[in-house]
Formats: C-alpha cells, structure tokens, sequence
C-alpha cells in the first residue's frame, strides 16, 4: 500500500541529502528518537547527532523530534536536545495530534515538511496521511 511506502530509504540520518530536500522546498525535518537519532532507549546520543542538527538549523531547517517515548526524565542527553528543539514524547504515533503541534510551533506546512523515523506504521503512516514526506531509515 502506498501510504506505508517512505517516499526515501536511507540507512542513517547522515545518509540524507538535506541540501536536494531545501532546493525542493523542504523547511522542516521531524525527527523519531528511538533507533533513529539513536538506538532504542538510548540515554546517550552520539555529538555528531548535535553536530547534525546543528548544521540543519544553519542551513536554514527547522528541526522537531517526535517520539512514543514515554519517559525522558533523568535522561540528560534528551533533556538537552528538548533545549534545543521542539520535542513531543507520548506521542502515540501514527496519531495526528503530535505531528501537527509540531508543523505548528516549526512554521511549516505539510508539504515543506520531511518526517524522518524507522517504522513503518508509526512514522511513515503518519507522515504519508497528512502529506509530510517521509524517509525511513533502515539499518539492517
Ligand atoms: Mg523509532
């Protein structure tokens, strides 16, 4: 079925080229947490995973993380990613709620956002049904 297709796969978040997703208009990228920024239930992410969304907000990109998380207390390195950043836990992907709050508060319609995540029924579902596009990432 076509709204479970990512519209890219990639095999990590540094294999995408955010250069071709701005010249096409893109302006937000969401991000999952969970195998994705990092691996499943990580309390530590990697410095280049800042470095990256560093460079994205240089380049011009708003940047939201969006997770089913439940608990990010007591978890510094989140805690100073959610400084930085939009982030939603609970979000009970693929619901609507936390995908919207976040175009909202990073000013981008659907369209000028990007959904990055590695499961199909929670992040590409939910992208795919509200026209985000969407990029799976596929380590295996
Ligand atoms: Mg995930």
């Amino acid at each position: 079925m076509k709204i479970l297709r990512p519209h890219e796969v990639v095999s990590s978040i540094f294999q995408i080229d955010y250069e071709r997703l701005l010249c096409s208009g893109k302006r937000a990228i969401i991000f999952d947490l969970d195998n994705t920024l990092g691996p499943r239930k990580s309390t530590q992410l990697e410095a280049q995973v800042f470095t990256l969304l560093g460079s994205l907000k240089g380049m011009g990109f708003h940047v939201g993380i969006l997770t089913n998380r439940r608990n990010i207390t007591n978890n510094l390195s989140i805690n100073r990613l959610a400084e930085d950043y939009p982030l939603v836990h609970r979000a009970s992907k693929p619901a609507r709620g936390g995908f919207l709050f976040l175009l909202d508060k990073l000013d981008a319609l659907p369209k000028e956002a990007v959904m990055v995540g590695d499961r199909i029924f929670t992040d590409i579902f939910g992208a795919n049904r509200l026209g985000i596009y969407s990029i799976r990432i596929c380590s295996t």
